[in-house]
């Protein structure tokens, strides 16, 4: 089975680069961010708060929550409702960040990703892929690019969608999520000792998928 793990915080380019990658070697993508992005936005229609541990763990256990694949697209599926477009709005990433640090809410996102890890060939991208999901994946990566750029990055990528948004408020937003994500207890944003650190701060996307198939190539 080939899993490649790609990690690293928000906007440093892994999702750009996975679905490439997953392109190139004919392989399905598997964007878990999009999970707890869901789980966020279950708090938000249940009218939750998404730090209250005890709240979540009443929901989690039966979460109604399914990865589907629309002609080679991942779409994510809340209650039977496609929610790939709702996930992606700013305040919904702040929610996956608070959801993402409960235990009860790892375990079970992650025992999903470990399943569709096993049983198919994948480029998967996340914060704990190589270091806690696939611990003997074989091919890891960590991505990653000064804070400053990756903000710019999401802050392009939110407005071509036409969201009106601040980049300070974008910027203030990844500086809080890195900081989420690095701290939280259970299973953190951390490099796995073994993973191919990649600074893309200077790089197109072309030169870090090129890189990292090289990378894929060599082993
Ligand atoms: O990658 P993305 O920005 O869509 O992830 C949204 C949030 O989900 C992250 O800020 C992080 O808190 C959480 N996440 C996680 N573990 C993963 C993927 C995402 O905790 N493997």
């Amino acid at each position: 089975m080939i899993n490649v793990c790609l990690d690293g915080p928000a906007g440093s380019g892994k999702s750009t680069v996975a679905k490439a990658i997953a392109k190139k070697l004919d392989i399905l993508y598997l964007d878990t961010g999009a999970m707890y992005r869901a789980c966020g936005l279950k708090c938000k229609k249940l009218g939750i708060a998404a730090t209250d541990e005890k709240a979540v763990k009443s929901f989690i256990g039966t979460i109604d929550l399914e990865i589907r694949y629309i002609e080679g697209a991942q779409h994510t599926f809340l209650d039977g409702e496609d929610v790939s477009d709702e996930i992606r709005k700013p305040d919904v990433s702040m929610l996956a960040s608070a959801v993402s640090a409960h235990p009860c809410v790892r375990e079970k996102m992650v025992e999903m990703q470990r399943k569709i890890a096993k049983s198919t060939d994948c480029v998967l991208d996340g914060r704990d892929i190589g270091s806690f999901v696939l611990p003997d994946a074989k091919y890891k990566f960590f991505v990653t690019a000064d804070p400053k750029i990756r903000a710019e990055r999401r802050f392009a990528e939110l407005t071509a969608k036409g969201e009106k948004v601040k980049f300070d408020t974008v910027y203030k937003e990844i500086v809080e999520r890195d900081y989420n994500d690095s701290h939280r207890t259970f299973s953190p944003l951390v490099r796995a000792k073994d993973a191919v650190l990649l600074d893309t701060s200077s790089m197109t996307p072309e030169e870090v998928v090129d890189f990292v198939i090289g990378k894929i190539e060599e082993k």
